[in-house]
């Protein structure tokens, strides 16, 4: 599998809100598991260039989809990230991590805080058939790609959308954890911890839960 650095370019970048869309070239020969991120590199800017993203768009899918936010005040990096036109050059290091679909499961919750949700995109695309997933989607600002998951309902996609904790932590209880489900949780250290602490009351096993932890937030 690929694992190096390779240059990529802007295609297009979205700002709705507080959350930014980005849509790069795949590199030649890029190949990653959906799940997975890499580090992206814009050339030719000045100061902090590089950070941490998860790959939001499917190895199946033509292009690399990244998808952030900001908060009031955009870091130096997203700045910059807004004020680029396509074609603009960017380094694309990677493929790393093993949030990925783990073969043996039958039923899974994937459980998307905010803008964690961008693993969990990747994943449900990479799947014709999505009956027995479940999909709780948090967050409390604009929400990324919710217009494609409600297309995802013909694959047999089943989603809780939430916008408060207490919602977040209703839906939880709804999914009757059996030891035959994975979960799959992503967002920031806090969120990640707080869902992980209440599926164990539960009864959820750790090693049943997957998660995918946003450093940075
Ligand atoms: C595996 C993984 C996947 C991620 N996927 C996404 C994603 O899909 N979407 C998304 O929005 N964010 C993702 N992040 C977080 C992302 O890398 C940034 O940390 C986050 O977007 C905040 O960036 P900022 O420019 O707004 O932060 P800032 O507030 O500008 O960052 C402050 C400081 O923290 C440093 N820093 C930034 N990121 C990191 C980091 N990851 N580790 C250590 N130091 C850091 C910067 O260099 C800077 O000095 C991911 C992180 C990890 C580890």
């Amino acid at each position: 599998m690929f694992k190096a650095k390779a240059n990529s370019e802007l295609i297009s970048v979205q700002h709705t809100e507080n959350k930014i869309e980005l849509r790069l070239t795949k590199p030649e020969g890029f190949d990653f598991k959906a799940g997975q991120y890499g580090t992206f590199k814009i050339l030719d800017a000045k100061g902090d260039t590089t950070r941490t993203f998860s790959f939001a768009s499917s190895p199946k899918e033509k292009d690399v989809w990244v998808g952030t936010q900001h908060g009031d005040t955009p870091s130096k990096y997203k700045a910059t990230l807004l004020g680029l036109k396509p074609g603009h050059p960017f380094e694309i290091k990677g493929p790393y991590g093993d949030f990925v679909w783990k073969e043996e499961e039958k039923e899974a919750v994937m459980v998307a805080l905010g803008v964690g949700v961008t693993p969990i995109r990747a994943l449900l695309m990479d799947r014709d058939d999505l009956s027995g997933v479940t999909l709780i989607y948090s967050g409390s600002s604009h929400k990324l790609y919710l217009d494609e998951f409600e297309g995802l309902k013909s694959k047999g996609l089943h989603m809780i959308e939430t916008s408060h904790r207490d919602e977040l932590a209703q839906a939880l209880d709804t999914t009757r954890p059996t030891q035959a489900k994975a979960y799959y949780v992503s967002g920031s250290m806090r969120a990640v911890g707080a869902v992980t602490k209440h599926l164990k009351t539960l009864g959820v096993k750790g090693k049943h839960i997957y998660s995918d932890i946003f450093t940075g937030y």
